[in-house]
């Protein structure tokens, strides 16, 4: 069983911190808001003092932080991770940053000797809470031989992507997607409303046909077809807009950096700003469809 220091301890990071502790690893967990560190007390997981006592004898180091800026700080820093980490410590970034800053970082711990994996997550909160979620990492083989484990007690898919900074490329291209694809479901069905084609019909017509794809047949942004749906509970998050949106602007952020043309991805981008400008971050993204149906 391994040493684990856990940096950041929010929504994410802190039912993760705790599936590591049911799994018998030994959690040491530091964030630099007191109440966020509470449910990992609480679960038995030891408080670090700062980020150093939290880092400097652990096996394995995880961050889940908010962005690239709190994650290039929180390592490259003069009392950083980097430079505080003791020979061999395997470190795993798995927030969701940008690409530049995911090779920025493991960059500069391959320099310092330390091996450094990307391996930001899907499945949301109750993924993290029910251990199931998605790992997409980016590193070196044989640090990712070391972290499957570790992270399979958090997760219950872990993909090797590839090189450092390719677990955040397959995690924004797969929102970037997803994104696109809510837009299109939902305007869709705002379309078929003014026909007089009912929801349903369209729904058991398209889930069966070429129009098929998650943000229809798991996400249903209108209520009935799905009954699981953030639909049928008021656009309840699910996935919040917000964190679409961050997704989403990631993805134009590395399209610009490389050149690739991603025209859908920047009309998803204006509309989710739209959305979230109008104070609906915090509603599930599915929830657009009712921004499309007013502009109508
Ligand atoms: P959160 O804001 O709830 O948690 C982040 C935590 O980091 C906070 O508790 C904050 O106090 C702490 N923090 C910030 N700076 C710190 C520092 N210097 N040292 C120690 N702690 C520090 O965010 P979250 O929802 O847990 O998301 C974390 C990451 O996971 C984000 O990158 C997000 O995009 C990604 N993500 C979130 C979800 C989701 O559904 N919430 C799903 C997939 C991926």
């Amino acid at each position: 069983m391994a040493r684990i220091g856990f940096i950041g301890l929010g929504k994410m990071g802190s039912p993760m911190a705790r599936n590591l502790l049911a799994a018998g690893h030994e959690v040491i967990g530091f964030d630099v808001v007191p109440a966020a560190c509470e449910a990992l007390a609480a679960a038995g997981g030891r408080i670090a003092a700062g980020l150093a006592e939290a880092v400097a004898d652990a096996d394995v180091v995880i961050t889940m932080l908010p962005t690239g800026r709190h994650v290039r700080d929180v390592y490259l820093g003069e009392s950083g991770i980097i430079a505080v980490a003791r020979p061999g410590t395997l470190l795993i970034d798995s927030s969701t940053i940008d690409v530049e800053s995911a090779r920025a970082v493991a960059e500069a711990a391959a320099a310092a000797g330390l091996a450094m994996l990307d391996a930001p997550v899907s499945g949301g909160t109750v993924g993290a809470e029910a251990a199931t979620l998605t790992f997409m990492v980016g590193g070196p083989r044989d640090g990712f031989d070391r972290a499957e484990p570790i992270l399979r007690a958090m997760g219950r898919t872990v993909v090797h992507a590839g090189a450092s900074g390719n677990g955040q490329a397959a995690k924004i291209c797969n929102n970037m997607m997803c994104g696109i694809a809510m837009i299109g479901v939902a305007e869709a069905f705002a379309l078929a409303e003014k026909l007089g084609l009912d929801a349903q019909t369209l729904f058991d017509v398209s889930s069966t046909s070429s129009g098929q794809c998650w943000s229809l047949t798991t996400y249903c942004p209108v209520p009935g077809p799905v009954p699981t749906s953030p639909a049928n509970k008021g656009y309840e998050a699910g996935f919040a807009a917000a964190l679409m949106l961050k997704d989403l602007t990631l993805a134009q952020q590395a399209a610009a950096g490389t050149g690739a043309a991603t025209p859908l991805g920047t009309a998803a981008v204006s509309l989710y700003a739209l959305f979230v400008g109008s104070g609906r971050g915090d509603r599930d993204f599915s929830g657009i469809v009712e921004m499309l149906r007013g502009a109508a």
